[in-house]
């Protein structure tokens, strides 16, 4: 079995002029396959960082991608998106065929043209790995859910705590999902309420 994990998250911020730039993510958070530390997750990494301690014991191989943080600010720069983005959509080619993949998301990121990041992601996400893969999704609760998301993962799991303590276990239930998807022991169905 053979998963692929990575992390792309901020908190945007629509209104505050302050854009956010690749240059954000190198001050907090900007981690290449391999460079990533074995002791603690780096903003949203939780589920890289769980599938690589599970990985031996469960019997898959894991294979890891990029993992880019930022602090809140305001919308991220587009072509600095895309270079992100298409990083990790970079690696995750190279890493085909894949059962499941692990994401370690924020869930209100915006970039120029890209009003929902995650959506454009798993998307692009979906279209490289086919129906059957399994895409497991960890998000904060302070995101904005869209339907496309819902559609589009097969696993979307948010952290029940504020402070947000439990961003390993989440990404724990997040891995735990996917693999018993993979098992056939479960079946994930999503749904989600819009309010008007
Ligand atoms: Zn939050």
């Amino acid at each position: 079995m053979r998963l692929f994990a990575a992390a792309l998250a901020t908190e945007t911020n629509t209104f505050s002029p302050l854009p956010t730039s690749l240059n954000s993510f190198k001050e907090c958070v900007f981690v290449r396959p391999g460079e990533h530390p074995e002791d603690r997750a780096v903003f949203a990494s939780e589920p890289l960082l769980v599938a690589r301690r599970m990985a031996a014991a469960e019997g898959f191989t894991l294979i890891e991608g990029s993992c880019f943080g930022a602090e809140p600010a305001g919308t991220t720069r587009r072509s600095d998106y895309e270079f992100m983005r298409d990083e990790i959509l970079g690696q995750l080619k190279q890493a085909l065929p894949l059962d499941g993949v692990l994401l370690g998301l924020h869930g209100a990121m915006v970039a120029d043209g890209y009003e929902d990041v995650e959506g454009d992601i798993l998307e692009r996400v979906r279209a490289l790995v086919g129906p059957k893969c399994v895409i497991g999704v960890e998000l904060d609760p302070h995101c904005h859910l869209t339907l496309k998301r819902v559609k589009l993962a097969d696993v979307i799991v948010l952290y029940k705590e504020f402070p947000h303590t439990d961003t390993m276990e989440r990404a724990k239930d997040v891995l735990d999902i996917v693999l018993n998807t993979l098992r056939g022991k479960v079946k994930p169905v999503m749904s989600l309420y819009v309010g008007s």
